[in-house]
């Protein structure tokens, strides 16, 4: 799950961890009085996405030249126009696509002055088992292009968890980032703070892009942006409730409600499928007869005649659905509940696509008559290779 960045900002701060004053907005009357609240002298003003490279971002339909997603500004009227500007409008970064980005919010903050810009991440190192810091002196750049460039120039160092941060470990941000005295040692507090953030809250990405030393010689995060483990949400009920439903894949949102492991794709084929590694081979081999999957889902090993209805519910509910394929191999998950709930959910939505089900395993026969005795116009498949063939020839022929 993903999280704005003034939300990731708070979580920083709940850790001690330095960041500008800022508040957020959701209408452009209320950008005047956040502009009194942080007194100036300068301001910045920056589209809240889930999304990077705003700065460099343009807005749908403004003139060329036009200023990006983060705007600096020393004037409080200037603060307002832009937020009467931004709200509402469509922000094309390089990671939104063509299609951009509604920015619904604003994050308001007192500007900071800037002597260097640096770049500081953390993700799960799963090579390691690991939480990995990535450190390099090129911050408020594209990351990749450094790595692609001056690979030399970025520094990469995991923490074991056995031992947990370390003053080394401080030290060799502060060596990456070029820092002594005073500032390695604020370093030094920043990295072990992170740490601390990282593993308390079960981030799995953590970047901070610029992480800045100020005017006045003090490390700042002046961007943030997290990922948390989904896996591990259910302990963090201040997380989840940071969720903007806004920026999500409604599929998504309505498979998460029943528990559904579900990605929404962009081909032609819904899939509904148990087990993950059975999924992937089932998308793998609707490519290989030249179609593409809508979607992976995984109904799981002990899934309901609900949750199945729900899962089929949702994949028929995609306009770009034009055939679906159930795979399932029931050890676990009996093939009489798949049947009910394909049979179900068919009843309540109806069908208007071909659909293909290939059932094996557990209580398979009584499966199959289920299927054969509702008299719906489902295509019986023997094997996952038939299967796929028969779905993806109903789909061309239609
Ligand atoms: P991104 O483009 O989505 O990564 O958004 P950032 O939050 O990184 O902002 C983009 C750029 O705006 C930063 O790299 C900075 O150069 C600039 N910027 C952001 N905040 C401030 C600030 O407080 N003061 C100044 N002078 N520049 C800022
Ligand atoms: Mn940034």
């Amino acid at each position: 799950m993903n999280i704005h960045e003034y939300q990731a900002k708070g979580v920083l701060r709940e850790f001690g961890l330095p960041v500008s004053r800022g508040v957020a907005i959701f209408k452009p009357e209320e950008a005047a009085a956040a502009a009194d609240a942080l007194g100036g002298p300068v301001w910045v003003v920056k589209s809240q996405i889930h999304a990077g490279g705003r700065g460099k971002g343009t807005f749908k339909g403004a003139p060329a030249g036009a200023k990006g997603g983060v705007r600096v500004t020393k004037s409080k009227d200037e603060v307002v126009q832009f937020a009467s500007e931004m709200l509402g409008a469509t922000l094309v970064t390089v990671q939104t696509g063509e299609a951009g980005k509604q920015v619904n919010r604003l994050y308001i903050e007192e500007g900071a002055s800037i002597a260097a810009e640096f770049y500081l991440s953390m993700l799960v190192d799963r090579a390691t088992g690991q939480v990995a810091f990535v450190v390099s002196t090129e911050g408020g750049m594209d990351i990749e292009q450094v790595a692609h460039d001056t690979p030399e120039k970025i520094i990469t160092f995991s923490v074991d968890p056995a031992t947990g941060i370390m003053p080394h470990h401080g030290r060799a941000v502060a060596k990456a980032l070029g820092l002594s005295g005073a500032q390695a040692k604020e370093a030094g507090e920043l990295t072990e703070k992170l740490y601390r953030a990282f593993t308390a809250k079960d981030m799995s990405m953590l970047e901070i892009n610029p992480l800045v030393l100020t005017g006045d010689g003090h490390l700042k995060c002046l961007d943030a942006k997290i990922s948390f483990d989904s896996n591990a949400l259910y302990r963090h009920p201040d997380i989840v409730a940071l969720r903007d439903e806004t920026e999500e894949d409604a599929k998504e949102i309505e498979a998460s409600k029943y528990d559904l492991a579900y990605i929404a794709l962009d081909g032609t084929i819904g899939c509904m499928v148990n087990g993950a590694g059975l999924a992937m081979a089932t998308l793998d081999i609707i490519k290989l007869y030249g179609e593409e999957p809508a979607n992976f889902l995984d109904v799981g090993g002990g899934a309901s005649e609900e949750k199945v209805t729900a899962a089929f519910k949702i994949i028929t509910a995609d306009p770009q659905v034009k055939g679906i394929l159930v795979n399932i191999f029931g050890g676990i998950m009996k093939c009489d509940v798949i049947a009910r709930g394909v049979i179900a959910a068919v009843k309540a939505v109806g069908l208007e696509v071909p659909l293909v089900v290939r059932l094996e395993g557990t209580n398979v026969e009584e499966g199959k008559e289920i299927i054969r005795s509702s008299g719906l116009n489902v295509i019986p498949a023997d094997d996952l290779d038939d299967a796929a063939q028969k779905i993806v020839a109903a789909v061309k022929g239609a």
